[in-house]
């Protein structure tokens, strides 16, 4: 199909995720045809970094023949079966390969096909546990500026008002208690959590948080210790804890889930995007054998979780993602993004310079720079300049694909990105920045 066709066919029928069709439709959209290593490739063969990762998904690069070449052997055996009363290999041996990297004590995998699934997964299993421990327990507590997903259940837990707030009527009630964020320290921002605990004690099944970065809020840093402060009150006043490593997990922060830099091990723990390395859809939710044995018993006991989705566990998922986690060894993936981070890290301090740049935030290679009409103030920019998306735009046209949130710039490199190309990446964005905000 030539690129005429092919506009006039993507606007005829399509709905895109996250986007304003009536603005998408006077644009000239990207059309990606091709990717290689950490760059993408457009219909008229322009190249551009991805500096979003293909939405914080990409691990190793595109087209990594390992990956590439684990998906076309399995393909040779068989492209899916189910997990509902069968099993596979790569199921089983990806299992095991998650428990040995995971916190300690998480022993149980149980896959889907997305984050927002593997959170709605840990909430309804969180909710049956205590049922099957004869305690009726329905309440949730989640952060505010927290982000879980999309589906109903991941929405209700879901702190950010501009992507939740239409949809309250339709939600169960979730107690949220302040972000950390807002805090100087963790002991401050632990308090109200100790006070909800306590308000609602006996009553609540689970918390859930995002670990050290509250992503999709703006990649909103944690003050140390507050995860393990979590880990402590959900342990003394008997609550499970939640744990979503969807966007931090396999690398991002620096160590392989971003719980271990606290030393936590949840109750559960929710992992997708970076677990196909950014090829496929595949997820987990991760627990213990004490919120696993709570579901055992005969046929007629009523203990059975009922869940599952027809491509759990699909074995061209578990192929790549277990030529992924080669990867990391082979290449020494943590190693080398604990060394690009410091890189990016001495880069970023540049961007203090720049008139409009009011914070810059950084865990690993999870960065945001957050931008506003006035620093001295705090002083935000019209939400209808839209200069998050104009500065994206911007740096679209020097070769560098990202996508705002308001206006944080998120820079979320492939792990495997080199030093060189963050660099590259880097002043690209300084420049959109210089460029946009000085326009
Ligand atoms: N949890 C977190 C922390 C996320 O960042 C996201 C997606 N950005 C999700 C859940 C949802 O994942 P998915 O888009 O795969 O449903």
């Amino acid at each position: 199909m030539n690129k005429a066709d092919l506009n006039h066919d993507e606007f005829a029928n399509l709905w895109h995720p996250f986007t304003q069709m009536q603005t998408w439709a006077e644009d000239d959209p990207l059309i990606i045809v091709e990717g290689s290593g950490v760059k993408l490739i457009d219909i008229d063969d322009n190249e551009y970094y991805d500096a979003n990762s293909s939405l914080w998904v990409n691990i190793h690069g595109h087209r990594r023949s390992e990956i590439d070449e684990a998906i076309v052997c399995q393909l040779g055996r068989v492209a899916h079966s189910t997990m509902l009363g069968l099993t596979h290999p790569l199921a089983v041996e990806l299992a095991a390969r998650l428990v040995d990297i995971a916190p300690h004590g998480l022993s149980r995998v149980f896959y889907s096909d997305s984050g927002s699934e593997a959170v709605e997964i840990a909430l309804k299993m969180a909710f049956q546990y205590w049922r099957h421990r004869q305690q009726k327990r329905s309440k949730f507590v989640a952060l505010g500026s927290g982000y879980h997903g999309d589906t109903v259940g991941s929405v209700s837990v879901g702190g950010i008002s501009l992507f939740h707030g239409i949809f309250r009527d339709l939600l169960f009630d979730a107690e949220f208690v302040p972000s950390p964020y807002s805090f100087p320290d963790a002991d401050s921002a632990l308090a109200p959590v100790k006070d909800e605990l306590i308000r609602n004690a006996g009553k609540i099944a689970a918390l859930i948080a995002e670990p050290l970065v509250q992503g999709a809020a703006g990649m909103l840093v944690a003050p140390t210790g507050y995860l393990s402060g979590l880990r402590k009150l959900c342990t003394e006043h008997d609550v499970l804890l939640i744990v979503d490593e969807v966007a931090t997990g396999f690398g991002r922060t620096g160590t392989m889930f971003a719980c271990e830099q606290e030393g936590v091990s949840p109750d559960l723990m929710c992992v997708a995007k970076g677990i196909t390395g950014g090829y496929l859809p595949l997820a987990a939710t991760m627990t213990t054998e004490e919120v696993f044995s709570a579901f055992l018993g005969g046929p007629a006991d009523g203990k059975t979780f009922y869940h599952g989705h027809s491509y759990t566990g699909n074995p061209l998922g578990c192929a790549a993602a277990l030529a992924s986690l080669d990867i990391f060894e082979k290449d020494g993936t943590l190693e080398h993004v604990r060394e690009v981070s410091a890189i990016a890290k001495c880069e970023l301090e540049r961007f203090e310079r720049l008139t409009h740049v009011g914070e810059i935030r950084q865990k690993g290679l999870m960065v945001g720079i957050e931008l506003y009409d006035d620093v001295a103030g705090r002083c935000p920019y019209p939400p209808a300049a839209t200069m998050g998306a104009r500065v994206c735009r911007r740096a679209r046209t020097m070769g560098l694909i990202t996508r705002p949130l308001g206006d944080v710039i998120v820079f979320l490199p492939p792990l495997v990105s080199t030093a060189t190309q963050v660099v590259e990446m880097l002043a690209i964005i300084e420049n959109a920045i210089q460029m946009e905000t000085d326009a």
